[in-house]
């Protein structure tokens, strides 16, 4: 057994974070901790200097990097319910669960190379797998320290959410680059539950130009969660009440079918395949 430093922590609320995340208005917030107090600038996140010449020089704090993470964070639309997942709060179950073991070891290494790289030419992750193997709760993680630790700026987004404000915005006769640069443009972009619902072909195109354009990005970033998988047989249901699973949509269509062999072949590309089972599934 390793035996593991203990060291004092002198605020609980933070665990001396100096940052703690709230649940506002359905999207988890990020904050300052009350304990968070900076004896350089004593608030005012500037210090005024005076050079050689006996000119007076304003500059940033360094603790003013805290409040532009914090302000990346609330940025990134991040669904409240999650305000308190990360990967530490992960739970494998059973302990051994050798795919969501797996999965939680590729969503840290993710990070780490993305950091690496600088961001360039990194490869996203796709999680396919059943509902209730934690998907959202690792990409949410990934969100989490990409910001908070790394000063990344990304997007959280649910594939419906999505696809309600490009509709949104062709009826409002909004041009297409104002609503779709957001997510076009953003580092890294997390779609949740992609393929849900009844994918229309007009629906499908739109998603098409919109993988497309990051695609060709170098420095663009993509994470997918989704309850379709490429074999149907990786997508039996984790819920007992579900008769096997044959009644839910993503045990009767591939990934591939749902969105078309365009669309997946790129998203494969640009993401690594990470697969859930259900606990269900083992020896089947
Ligand atoms: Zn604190
Ligand atoms: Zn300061």
């Amino acid at each position: 057994m390793k035996q593991k430093i203990k060291q004092a922590i002198n605020c609980g609320r933070c665990r001396d974070k100096k940052y703690v995340f709230v649940n506002q208005k359905g999207k988890v917030q990020a904050e300052a901790c009350s304990c968070f107090e900076c004896m350089v600038c004593e608030g005012n996140r500037r210090i005024f200097e005076e050079t050689p010449e006996g000119l007076s020089k304003i500059r940033e704090c360094e603790c003013s990097e805290l409040f532009k993470r914090i302000d990346l964070f609330n940025q990134a639309a991040v669904p409240g319910k999650f305000v308190h997942e990360d990967f530490s709060s992960y739970s494998v179950d059973p302990p051994q669960h050798r795919t969501q073991k797996n999965a939680l070891l590729n969503s840290q290494k993710f990070i780490k190379d993305y950091i690496d790289r600088k961001g360039q030419y990194s490869q996203g992750l796709i999680y396919m797998g059943p509902p209730g193997l934690g998907k959202t709760h690792l990409v949410v993680s990934v969100i989490k320290n990409l910001v908070m630790q790394y000063g990344v700026e990304c997007k959280f987004v649910d594939f419906f959410e999505l696809l309600r404000d490009i509709r949104h915005g062709y009826g409002e006769d909004i041009s297409e680059k104002d609503f779709i640069d957001p997510y076009v443009g953003v580092q890294v972009l997390v779609i949740d539950e992609l393929a849900k619902g009844r994918n229309t072909d007009w629906e499908l195109t739109i998603l098409d130009h919109f993988i497309s354009a990051r695609y060709n990005d170098d420095d663009k970033v993509t994470l997918v969660t989704t309850n379709f998988s490429d074999k149907l047989g990786n997508a039996i249901s984790s819920d007992r009440n579900d008769k096997q699973g044959l009644s839910n949509a993503y045990s009767r269509f591939t990934l591939e079918e749902k969105i078309g062999a365009r669309i997946h072949s790129r998203l494969m590309e640009m993401c690594k395949k990470v697969n859930l089972e259900g606990k269900d599934h083992r020896g089947m």
